[in-house]
C-alpha cells in the first residue's frame, strides 16, 4: 500500500462527508488512517507458510483431539469495511505432526487481517491448519459481532454471528465432531 496515496484518497473521503480536513483535529488524520489501514490488512502480504514459518513438531504418539479456545479475531467486513471480532475455537487430531500453539493464532491472524466475510474467514483457517499439519481432521468454530449490524441502526445490536468448518473426520464422523463441540463454551462444554 502507497501510504501517500492512501492519505489523499482519505483526505477526499473527509471533504465528501462535509468535514475540513484542515482543521487542527483532522489534520494527521489522513496519514493516521493510512497507516491503520495498512496494519488491518496487513494479512495480504502474509501466507499460512510465511507465518508458521516451519514451526511443525513431530508428535508421532499423538493422536488425540487438540483443542485451542478463544482465539482473538479482529477483521473487517468486506461489505462495509466494518469491524467484525470475537473468538475462534480450533481443533485437530493431527497424525504425527502438531502446530505450535501460538501457530493457530497467527494462521487466524493472517487471513483475518485482510477484507473478510466471516464464513470464508472460517474455512480458510480449517483448510490452513489442515495443510499445515496434515491433520485427519479440523474443526473451527467463530463467533463474531459486526459492527456493520449493529452501528447501522438494524435493531440486532447483541446479535452475534457463528459460523463451523470441518473437514476430514470432523466432517465425516458425528462423535468426532460432537467431542470437539463438547470442549466449546457455550456448546454444550463447561469451559465458561
Ligand atoms: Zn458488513
Amino acid at each position: 500500500m502507497d501510504e501517500e496515496k492512501t492519505a489523499r484518497l482519505v483526505r477526499e473521503l473527509l471533504l465528501e462527508i462535509g468535514e475540513d480536513p484542515e482543521r487542527e483535529g483532522l489534520a494527521r488524520t489522513p496519514l493516521r488512517v493510512a497507516r491503520a489501514l495498512a496494519r488491518l490488512v496487513r494479512g495480504y502480504a502474509q501466507t499460512p507458510e510465511s507465518v508458521v514459518n516451519g514451526a511443525v513438531f513431530e508428535a508421532t504418539d499423538s493422536n488425540h483431539m487438540v483443542v485451542v479456545r478463544d482465539i482473538d479475531v479482529f477483521s473487517l467486513c468486506e461489505h462495509h469495511l466494518m469491524p467484525f471480532f470475537g473468538h475462534c475455537h480450533v481443533g485437530y487430531i493431527p497424525r504425527g505432526k502438531v502446530l505450535g500453539v501460538s501457530k493457530i493464532a497467527r494462521i487466524a491472524d493472517c487471513f483475518a487481517a485482510r477484507l473478510q466475510i466471516q464464513e470464508r474467514l472460517t474455512g480458510q483457517i480449517a483448510r490452513a491448519v489442515r495443510d499445515a499439519t496434515g491433520a485427519e481432521g479440523v474443526g473451527v468454530v467463530m463467533e463474531c459481532e459486526h459492527l456493520c449490524m449493529q452501528m447501522r441502526g438494524v435493531e440486532k445490536q447483541n446479535a452475534k454471528m457463528t459460523t463451523s468448518a470441518v473437514l476430514g473426520s470432523f466432517h465425516d464422523d458425528p462423535a468426532t465432531r460432537a467431542e470437539f463441540l463438547s470442549l466449546l463454551p457455550g456448546f454444550g462444554g463447561h469451559g465458561r
